[in-house]
């Protein structure tokens, strides 16, 4: 779909609301909308069948928003700040009628909202409604799709070839700044996230940072790690053995395994994602390690490595839609002891889900 469709599909959302005219100001929502990646840019955008939707920039981005932006999107290059060119494209004022904005609450400042109420003409009420453009960015259109596909397709790879040299003596930072490289290698803008290398009782973290220490023998090592390509990041994590582990950490293993596959035969369009959450917590609860399952099930991911929707005991009721990619990610965490942890990045569909990470799930040692 081109921005124009989702453009189309953003201003009948915004007749629903009764709202004349959105200004979107979060950088993502719109390169979303408009395809422009700079770092100063806002879009308003028109409610209207016949819309006339307008972007404004500064002279640094002639060209580069010349080349990004379709061109049926009014382009303007504003003199001043950005805020004044969208008041005053929003007119003098003098009309009778009042006409409502919206505005995006979780991204314009308290000083930005302030200035803008000051330039805008009398009949303009500002309405705040963030999480307009986040909801139609929760189901990916095809393009999507295949650039978070992309994107997991290069992560996969990257671990591969990293771990053709084996875990044992390097550092988890080693094997992170590794695993970073091969990804920009082979193509990816940055990792989608800090990479995360954790192993023996390190691993007990969930958001663990790599040390500068050796990876021993007989222990789990967890591996966090996603590419950035193309606007859009993916998410994998794979917990590994080197060499031979204690029953404990065997049964750890097998029991993450067993709810992450629960958790993966469950998700469908229209089951919620809190009830996800529940099918594979239970299982971890069951065996004892409730107290070491402190984490959602998962989250969605798209442009940003963390959105709408998720999969958690206090997500929302409401059901997964096709076209949603979220992650499944159960993990057991026993403090000053282990850590496992296995997720996959999954497409919704009606009657369950695809996979878009790769990777062997059984229990692998390296050495
Ligand atoms: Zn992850
Ligand atoms: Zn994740």
């Amino acid at each position: 779909m081109s921005e124009l469709a989702r453009l189309g599909r953003l201003a009948s959302v915004l007749r629903e609301q009764g709202l004349d005219r959105l200004l979107v100001s979060a950088p993502v929502n719109v390169r979303y909308l408009c395809g422009y990646t700079g770092s100063n840019g806002m879009l308003l955008v028109d409610a209207e069948e016949q819309a006339e939707h307008r972007f404004f920039t500064d002279f640094r981005y002639v060209t580069q928003s010349a080349e990004q932006v379709p061109e049926e999107i009014e382009r303007e290059i504003a003199q001043g700040d950005l805020l004044e060119a969208a008041a005053r494209a929003l007119g003098e004022g003098g009309a009778a009628d009042v006409q409502t904005l919206g505005f995006d609450d979780a991204s314009l400042t308290v000083k930005q909202h302030a200035r803008l109420r000051k330039l805008l003409a009398k009949n303009w009420e500002l309405v705040p409604c963030s999480g307009i453009v986040e909801r139609l960015r929760e189901v990916k259109d095809e393009q999507e799709v295949e650039r978070i596909r992309a994107a997991s397709v290069l992560a996969d790879q990257a671990l591969s070839e990293v771990l053709e040299a084996g875990l044992l003596g390097r550092t988890e930072r080693e094997v992170a700044i590794e695993l970073e490289l091969r990804m920009r290698r082979l193509g990816a803008q940055a990792p989608s996230f800090p990479s995360i290398v954790a192993s023996g009782e390190h691993g007990a973290l969930p958001h663990a940072e790599p040390r500068d220490v050796e990876i021993a023998a007989g222990v789990l090592v967890t591996i966090d790690w996603g590419a950035y390509l193309d606007g859009y990041c993916s998410d994998c994590t794979r917990t590994y053995a080197t060499g031979k582990l204690p029953a404990d950490a065997v049964e750890a293993y097998e029991l993450v395994l067993s709810a992450q596959e629960a958790g993966l035969r469950a998700v469908r369009a229209g089951i919620s994602g809190r009830e996800v959450d529940e099918i594979a917590r239970t299982i971890i609860d069951n065996a004892g390690h409730s107290e070491h399952f402190g984490h959602g099930l998962g989250h969605g991911v798209g442009m940003e490595i963390h959105e709408a929707p998720r999969l958690s005991r206090t997500a929302p009721e409401e059901p997964l839609r096709a076209g949603n990619i979220v992650t499944v990610e159960p993990g057991v965490y026993v403090p000053a002891s282990l850590g496992v942890r296995i997720e996959d990045l999954v497409l919704v569909g009606d009657d369950g889900c695809e996979r878009l990470t790769s990777l062997p799930k059984q229990l692998i040692t390296l050495d």
